[in-house]
This record gives structure tokens, C-alpha cells and sequence, in this order.
């Protein structure tokens, strides 16, 4: 928010405050802030962790929960073990320039680090996992890129395993990506789903077993009780959290940093019972989700964002650089010396009944058979099957300064049945709110569907023609679509001759508007191997660390991988947790790592 109020006191003039006395504060009840949290705890440290809102979670209570961790001892007992060297490779052919030798350090850090992170949280807290065993790296076309076991997601929990307390600091699933309410995991849940929707019996009956439970929760409970994806990843931290001791305190906003003689020493907080000093003996953690809601900061650093409002983040308000800003008063800096300050993803606005929006990201549809992206002129821009990242990459790319970014998403009748069109659930959920209220448009032919989105009609029929022509023999010579197992993974394996195209020709057509979102920022606060915050010499802030969002992407911008956020956010919340706890060498863990 670039906050003149945020900012940071001298101990000497610091006005009479209640006190609290800690050995470490974090600030922000995500990812990085509870990785860093629980550590330390487990480590017989006293920790404070403040959330500003009135639950934790953040983006990652939003995220599909999959963190990067290659080299795991999980993929090992998948049969897949890999060479560290592997994974240097991959990431210097993404990162290609930006792959520097302070870059390299800070990848190394984590590549170290990262299998004794997963091992430390599946055995020896709440935070179990699963593996991303079929989760392909995104270039499947560069040196070392993986076909499945490099990731984690949260192993689902039902939240009445959870303690009380635990559960009333939990966010809600996110609306905008549930199915009224509940949520989905990527993957087998997901596609046993949408099987429902291709009249398959199997399909059906495990989609009443999730969808009857849920209802009855949302009767009895007023939420989602059975914890996926990222809010399985945040209940099982604030559960490891309080297990190891950690006093959460929601409501609560880091306003000031204090320092004393060039040391921080705590931080002034804001709460509903008036201002305290929580005061530290070893640190404070800045881990308030990056700035992804900062207009300010957007305007500055995000392309074709001339005014800072021409973007729309999943991220919660609450992601407004605060930690930014406090790192910067307390003599730290802000890296943007990155490919993208932003962590696209492309989004199209959902509008509710009572008048308010919801911003719904297009992860896993556009890479369905029998869709494509088109910008206003009627031309593609990317292949639609790649990441998230790389299509609002490509659609700005594709943009003339001054011109809006956007594009639609088009489909036809056979696609909408059997795959979600953006928000639009497949069948059996009917289609006409979505027509109704504008979500998705719907027209007759294709010229009718351009004339009604501001579409070149001539060039929307030439694209989809041409698109259709090559798509029927699997083949996308404009693009490539379908040519990477991440892209034939993101597609439907019964569709053939390729996964990943099929012609767009059954009328009614469709159209839903995308714009450019993000998942966060990947801009972020500098910070070195033991995720201290550093000023412009490199020299580590006394007593000041950072984890998540907040410190500068690891991957400088680029997305190799999903996951790329939470992998990097756990471990340098590990991380910093162990430096603050004087945690040197890795213990033995069940695995024997
Ligand atoms: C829909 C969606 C899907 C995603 N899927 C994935 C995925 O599968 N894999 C992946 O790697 N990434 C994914 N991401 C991105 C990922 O979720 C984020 O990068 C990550 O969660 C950031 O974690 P964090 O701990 O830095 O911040 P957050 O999780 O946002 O937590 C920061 C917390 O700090 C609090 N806070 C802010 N300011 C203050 C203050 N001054 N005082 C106290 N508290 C404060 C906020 O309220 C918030 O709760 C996804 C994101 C979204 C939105």
C-alpha cells in the first residue's frame, strides 16, 4: 500500500505501550509466516504469530495447494530419484540470463533445503502431504524438466480433526473456485467429478459422496468441512502451530517495526483492544503475502498496468505490501530486478446476486479440448494448454501499449457439456445463470458471438476455421498446443488423436472475457540464504527475516512450475525459523535424510 503510517520507532521513543515479550513475531498467517512459525516453535522457541484479518490463510487458504519440492524423500518412495543437478538445469534453461550467481545461491539454498522441509512437516508435524505424482514441470521441452513427483499438496483433513480453536482461525474455502462452497482437489477428485458430467455411473456416486457431506456441513457448520487444496494446507499449519505452542493472534496488524541500535526488537501491533509492543528477543518475520493489492505498487511495477487498476488479484486485500513497506523503513529494499513483478494468472469476473464480483482464475480449463483464447482482433496469442503464467505473458506480449489487455475464451456446445468454462460448471449444472448475468455469452454462430463480445467477426471465423482444420488431426502448428505432456496432462485423456485439441463447431458457441490477474507478486523483499532481509550491500537486517510472498520469487520472475510459490514458501519459512531457533545441520528424519 506504500504506507507513510507503517514504519518503524526507535525503542527510546517508543510512547508507554502494553508489552508482550517473545522470542520471535511473525507477522502474517500464510504460508511463509506459519512454515517460519511452527518451526521455530518445534525448535523451543516463544512465538507470537499476528494475522491482520479475523482468519488465517491469506492466498494460501486460496491456492490449489501444490507446492514445487523436488528431491523429496516422498518421490523417492514413488520410485523417482532424481540428481539435484537436474533441477539446476531445469531452472537455468527457464531462467536462462536471470539465472545470476546470487540467483544460483538462493536456489541452491532452497534445493538443499527443501527435502528436509518436506520431511520435517509430514513427519513431524500436522502438515502431512501427498505427491504430485502425475504433476508435470511446465516446459516440458527443456533439459530436466519433470513428468510427476516434484511437488506436494496438503493430504485433505476433515476440519473436525482439527482442534476448536484451530478451526475458528481458519478462512473459508474460496467461493470463486468451489462448487457451491466446496472445494475440489486437483487431480483424481477432480476428474472423478467432471466424469459425472460424461454420464459415467462412478461419477456420478462419488459426486454424491462429496456433494451430500457438504451439504450437510453447510447446514450444521455454515462452511466447507472437508479441507482441500489450500485450506487443507492452512488448517493443517494453524493445527502444527498450536502444537508446538504458538500463540496465534488474529485481528492483529503489524503497524511499526522497532528497532534498537540498528537491531529489530519487535513490532508495535494494532488490534480491536487498542495498540501493543510485542517485543523480541531473537526476531520478526514479515510474511504478509507480497503486494499483489497494492494499486500503487502494481502501477509501478506491473506491465500494461498504467493506472494500477487495470488488474485484478485472487489474492485478499490484506496483500496490500505492508511487509514492504516496513522492510523498506527498517533499511531493506524492494528487489524488482525480475522478469515479472506479478505471478500472472489469467481471470474473468464473476458477478453475484447481491451485486459483488468474484475474481475466478482460469487454471485448468483452457487446456480442455475444444476451447481457445482469441484477443479483440479474432487472432490466438499462445498456446492456451501452457501455464497461467505464460497466457497473460503472451496476451500482453500480444498488446499494444495503451490498448486494454484482454481476450475471451471460446467454446463450443460439445466443450460446455463435459468441461467448466471458466466459473460455468458442466452439465448437469444448467448454463442459464451464467448466461443471465452476463458471465458467459452465448450466441448461435460465431459471428453472432463476436458481433455481441466486440470481436472481428471476419478474423474470429478465419481463426477458429484454421484452428479447427489442424485441431481435428491433433496438431497445432501455430502454437504446438498439445505437444508437452503438461499440456496432453491438462487435457482430457479420452479425447483423440491429442489430449489437448479439438475442433470448436457445435453451436450454441460461447464467450467468457479474460483479463490479466495474479496469484501474488514475485517482486519482493531482498533477502539472502537464511531469509534475513538485506539492505542495498547485501549486509543482513539484525533481528529481521522474511518468508513467502514477501521475499523477492526465487525463480526471478519466471514460473517453471506450478507450485513455485508455496515450495519456495514453506522452505524459507523453514528456514528462517531454523536460523532464528540456531538450528545448524539436519537432523535425521524417518527417512534417514
Ligand atoms: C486461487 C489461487 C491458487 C493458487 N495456487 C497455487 C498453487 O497451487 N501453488 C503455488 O505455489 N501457489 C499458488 N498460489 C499462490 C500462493 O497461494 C501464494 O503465493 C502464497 O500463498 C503466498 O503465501 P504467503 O504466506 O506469502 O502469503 P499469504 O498466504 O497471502 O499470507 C499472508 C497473510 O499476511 C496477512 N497480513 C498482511 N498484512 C499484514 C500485517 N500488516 N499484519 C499482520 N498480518 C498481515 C494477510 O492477511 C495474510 O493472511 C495460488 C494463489 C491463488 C490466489
Amino acid at each position: 500500500m506504500t504506507n507513510s503510517t507503517l514504519g518503524v520507532l526507535q525503542l527510546a521513543e517508543l510512547p508507554a505501550l502494553p508489552t508482550q515479550d517473545t522470542d520471535v513475531l511473525v507477522v502474517g498467517g500464510g504460508a511463509g509466516g506459519f512454515a517460519a512459525a511452527t518451526t521455530a516453535g518445534y525448535h523451543g522457541l516463544n512465538v507470537i504469530l499476528a494475522e491482520q484479518a479475523a482468519a488465517c490463510g491469506g492466498a494460501t487458504s486460496r491456492s490449489g495447494g501444490w507446492a514445487w519440492t523436488p528431491g523429496t524423500s516422498l518421490a523417492k518412495a514413488e520410485g523417482v530419484d532424481e540428481d539435484v543437478a537436474t533441477f539446476r538445469t531445469y531452472l537455468q534453461g527457464v531462467l536462462g540470463d536471470l539465472y545470476t550467481e546470487s540467483a544460483a545461491e538462493m536456489i541452491d539454498a532452497f534445493l538443499t533445503a527443501v527435502p528436509h522441509m518436506v520431511d520435517f512437516f509430514h513427519y513431524k508435524t500436522s502438515l502431512e502431504f501427498v505427491t504430485g505424482a502425475k504433476i508435470n514441470d511446465i516446459y516440458g521441452h527443456l533439459p530436466g524438466a519433470g513428468t510427476g513427483n516434484r511437488s506436494v499438496g496438503p493430504k485433505p483433513i476433515n476440519a473436525r480433526k482439527l482442534s476448536k480453536s484451530a478451526r475458528e482461525k481458519l478462512n473459508n474455502q474460496y467461493y470463486p473456485t468451489s462448487f457451491l462452497g466446496m472445494g475440489i482437489m486437483a487431480g483424481q477428485d477432480l476428474q472423478n467429478i467432471l466424469s459425472a458430467s460424461q454420464f459415467s455411473p462412478k461419477g456420478w456416486v462419488y459426486s454424491a459422496k462429496r456433494v451430500i457431506p457438504h451439504v450437510w456441513d453447510m447446514a450444521t457448520h455454515q462452511r466447507s468441512m472437508q479441507l482441500v487444496n489450500g485450506t487443507a494446507m492452512i488448517g493443517r499449519l494453524i493445527q502444527s502451530a498450536e502444537d508446538v505452542g504458538v500463540d496465534i493472534q488474529v485481528n492483529t496488524e503489524a503497524q511499526h517495526l522497532v528497532v534498537d541500535d540498528g537491531v529489530i526488537v519487535g513490532a508495535v501491533v494494532g488490534s480491536p483492544d487498542g495498540g501493543r509492543f510485542i517485543r523480541t528477543a531473537r526476531g520478526v518475520v514479515l510474511a504478509t503475502g507480497g503486494f499483489p493489492a497494492d494499486i500503487e505498487r502494481r502501477r509501478q511495477y506491473f506491465r500494461h498496468t498504467p493506472t494500477g487498476n487495470e488488474h485484478w488479484t485472487l489474492a485478499p486485500e490484506e496483500a496490500d505490501g505492508s511487509g514492504a513497506d516496513l522492510a523498506e523503513a527498517a533499511g531493506g529494499y524492494l528487489d524488482t530486478e525480475v522478469y515479472s513483478a506479478a505471478a500472472w494468472c489469467p481471470v474473468s469476473l464473476v458477478p453475484y446476486p447481491n451485486g459483488s464480483e468474484g475474481v475466478f482464475p482460469h487454471i485448468m480449463d483452457r487446456a480442455k479440448p475444444g476451447s481457445i483464447g482469441v484477443r479483440k482482433d479474432g487472432t490466438r496469442f499462445v498456446n492456451e494448454a501452457n501455464g497461467y503464467f505464460d497466457y497473460v505473458d503472451g496476451l500482453m506480449d500480444a498488446t499494444d501499449d495503451g490498448e486494454p489487455v484482454e481476450s475471451w475464451q471460446i467454446a463450443d456446445s460439445t466443450f460446455v457439456r463435459k468441461y467448466p468454462l471458466g466459473f460455468a460448471k458442466p452439465f448437469p449444472v444448467p448454463l442459464l445463470p451464467y448466461v443471465r448475468n452476463g458471465y458467459l455469452i452465448k450466441a448461435s454462430t460465431l459471428e453472432e458471438l463476436a458481433l455481441k463480445t466486440g470481436i472481428d467477426p471476419v478474423q474470429l471465423v478465419n481463426t477458429v476455421n484454421e484452428f479447427n482444420q489442424h485441431a481435428r488431426r491433433g496438431e497445432d502448428p501455430d502454437f504446438q498446443r498439445g505437444a508437452t505432456n503438461f499440456n496432453r496432462y491438462g487435457g482430457d485423456p479420452k479425447n483423440t488423436p491429442n489430449p489437448s485439441l479439438a475442433p470448436i463447431e457445435k453451436g450454441p458457441f460461447y464467450a467468457v472475457h479474460v483479463r490479466p490477474g495474479s496469484f501474488g507478486t514475485f517482486a519482493g523483499i531482498a533477502a539472502d540464504t537464511n531469509a534475513q532481509v538485506i539492505d542495498r550491500d547485501g549486509a543482513p537486517i539484525p533481528g529481521l527475516y522474511t518468508a513467502g510472498n514477501d521475499m523477492v520469487s526465487i525463480m526471478r520472475g519466471k514460473y517453471p512450475s506450478g507450485g513455485v510459490n508455496l515450495g519456495p514458501a514453506l522452505t524459507f519459512g523453514y528456514i528462517a525459523g531454523r536460523h532464528l531457533a540456531g538450528v545448524t545441520g539436519y537432523e535425521v528424519t524417518n527417512t534417514g535424510i
